[in-house]
């Protein structure tokens, strides 16, 4: 009796003293309040949904001392001013991905995903253990904005057409929603690429204000409508093998930061990175088998002659994009060196085995 006595005071004991350190506690909670502004329609799914799970993330695993809002494109700013008001500090933290900022830093691009490159865990790879980081960090920093990957679509689908693409010809005079260096590629092969935020997609399809679009892939495609305004579903997505998406965060929000909460925004990424990055795989393969059987959407494959066209163009553009300035050529040396070496790695074991299964 007397020991369990002991016990429950001692614990009484210690619930006074954590009662008594806890309004402390809550008094030195700064309340910070950062604002996160997406390229994303508001709560679109996986894209938006995971810049929303990512700021609830950091909410939680803080305690509650940051608090996240979460802003979808237009709310704020339009979709492709997230960079500038990251930089600027209208924002203190953003979610998009890299290439949408090609007319103000092109070697971002690199940091998205290249025509015929790298695959999702393959650029995951480079980011965390081949360097890329320290480079992508390094092309931000004049900006005063820190990357951090948060996101991956995987392999995404060539997109959506209302003719079907037999050979390299019908590319041409094509006007296609394509961004960043597919969007070059597809220009050498005789079309006209535009970019356009993803919640005008829809709209310029069906009104034929662009003859084609590509966006992600089945589950995110569908939830657009693309296939109410187009008839023909191409893959492989050549141009987009495995588009990482960032989280960017201004510089002087996370310098104010004490260290556990910087840990925490940086950790939260990481795991938004891999959460997305799953949560396509999943319902990708479940939307897929809707677009098929409850819509008999026609889902063809690019020929060859066309692939290997693209290819070579592909080759062309990321090239001369590796010779446009000092940092481009530092980027490009460590990502083909790291893309060999992987390359010749999954050749033996991914790659083959999903040819065998
Ligand atoms: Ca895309």
């Amino acid at each position: 009796m007397k020991r369990r006595e002991f016990i429950k005071n001692a614990g009484i004991g210690v619930i006074a003293s954590s009662s008594i350190a806890a309004p402390a506690i809550v008094h030195a909670n700064t309340g910070i309040k950062w604002k996160m502004v997406t390229t994303w329609p508001k709560n679109f799914p996986v894209l938006g949904t995971g810049a929303n799970e990512l700021a609830k993330l950091i909410t939680q695993m803080s305690g509650g001392r940051i608090k996240v809002k979460v802003y979808g494109a237009k709310e704020l700013i339009p979709a492709f001013e997230v960079f500038d008001a990251v930089s600027r500090g209208t924002a203190q933290i953003g979610h998009g991905s890299a290439y949408y900022w090609k007319g103000k830093i092109e070697e971002a691009q690199f940091f998205s995903t290249v025509p015929y490159g790298m695959n999702g865990q393959e650029m995951t790879s480079w980011l965390y253990y081949g360097g890329g980081m320290q480079l992508w960090e390094e092309t931000y920093k004049p900006f005063g904005v820190i990357p951090l990957a948060a996101g991956n679509t995987n392999v995404q689908m060539a997109g959506w057409f209302n003719k079907t693409i037999n050979s390299v010809k019908d590319l041409q005079g094509l006007k296609m929603r394509i961004p960043g260096l597919g969007g070059e590629v597809l220009k050498r092969a005789g079309g006209t690429p535009v970019n356009l935020p993803g919640g005008e997609l829809f709209t310029a399809l069906k009104t034929g204000a662009i003859d084609a679009t590509e966006w992600v892939g089945p589950y995110n495609d569908m939830a657009f409508g693309l296939h109410k305004a187009a008839k023909y579903y191409y893959y492989p997505g050549w141009h987009e093998p495995g588009t990482t998406l960032e989280a960017i965060i201004n510089k002087k929000a996370y310098a104010a930061l004490p260290k556990d909460l910087q840990a925490i925004v940086s950790n939260a990424c990481k795991v938004v990175n891999q959460d997305m990055s799953t949560e396509f795989t999943a319902k990708n393969g479940v939307a897929l088998e809707t677009l098929v059987n409850k819509f008999h959407v026609d889902v063809k494959r690019l020929p060859d002659d066309v692939l290997a066209k693209l290819k070579t163009l592909s080759h062309e553009v990321v090239q001369e994009l590796a010779g446009k300035n000092t940092n481009a050529k530092k980027i490009y040396a460590s990502y083909s060196k790291f893309y060999k070496q992987v390359r010749a790695w999954d050749d033996i074991s991914e790659k083959i085995y999903y040819n065998i299964r």
